[in-house]
């Protein structure tokens, strides 16, 4: 119990420390400097006013000296982003891969609100991504049995995840003369699949291609967009890097890998280190 407790209010406080990275980070904001403050009178906010979800709802949804009202989703994304770290302690437990995996969760709630605003993802996200993924591979044991195994399998991961993009967006440029795929698209699934693997990395982005061509051709026949305008990639490759994470890797997958490591890897790769 005290467990969840602890990963719940981390999450809580992630929750308040991405609000600030979503607001900031698109407008080119410091994300340390200056301290917070009400939009509206720019009087700063006081620790005890800036506590996740309850201060919200002491102040009744009003900044304490202008009254200006305060959007609910500042305590949504607060509420969020614990419920999402929640959700990584019981898929993962208290492991050493509990903190690395609420870092991947933050930063694709924080990509996606930004990403669904301003159409970027800002390039320290996907960098971060790569460092704590590859870093932290050794122990992923998601990623494979041994040690080798997981290293190997979260560098696979990042060419696959950014490589797969990749060819889309060149052969989208061919096909269609225009960019089919955003550059920020590819480097934050590199990212993630550091973390995935290049297996469940491909189901991902497979996912997300399905759940955006189903809004798309709904938003279509609803006549909410035009058939020509862009929507932003990056919330269904981070709703559907975020699906996979509760998915085993598929068999014929896991087939696949453990043939090309067994044929290959052993006889050529791995007996020389
Ligand atoms: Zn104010």
């Amino acid at each position: 119990m005290f467990e969840i407790i602890l990963v719940l209010m981390f999450g809580l406080c992630f929750g308040s420390f991405a609000n600030v990275c979503i607001y900031r980070m698109p407008r080119d904001i410091s994300i340390v400097k200056p301290n917070s403050h009400c939009p509206k009178c720019k009087s700063p906010i006081k620790w005890y006013d800036n506590i996740p979800v309850l201060s919200y709802i002491f102040l009744g949804a009003k900044c304490r000296n202008c009254k200006e009202k305060i959007s609910p989703i500042y305590p949504a994304i607060e509420l969020l982003c614990g419920f999402l770290f929640l959700s990584m302690y019981f898929l993962f437990g208290y492991s050493y891969i509990l903190a690395p995996f609420c870092l991947l969760v933050f930063t694709l709630m924080v990509i996606t609100a930004i990403d669904f605003e301003f159409q970027i993802i800002p390039d320290e996200f996907s960098f971060m991504l790569m460092i704590v993924g590859l870093g932290v591979s050794f122990f992923n044991y998601t990623l494979g049995d041994t040690v080798l195994q997981r290293i190997f399998n979260s560098v696979l991961g990042f060419l696959a995840g950014g490589g797969s993009l990749y060819l889309v967006a060149v052969l989208g440029k061919i096909m269609f003369k225009k960019d089919a795929m955003g550059g920020g698209d590819i480097k934050i699934m590199a990212g993630v699949g550091t973390f995935l693997g290049w297996d469940r990395v491909l189901l991902a982005i497979a996912i997300a291609c399905f759940l955006g061509s189903i809004v798309g051709i709904s938003l279509m026949i609803f006549k909410k967009i035009a058939r020509k305008q862009e929507i932003a990639f990056g919330p269904y490759l981070a709703i559907a890097s975020y699906i996979v994470l509760f998915m085993p890797a598929p068999a014929v997958v896991i087939n696949t890998i453990t043939a090309i490591e067994e044929s290959f890897l052993t006889k050529y790769v791995f007996t020389g280190l």
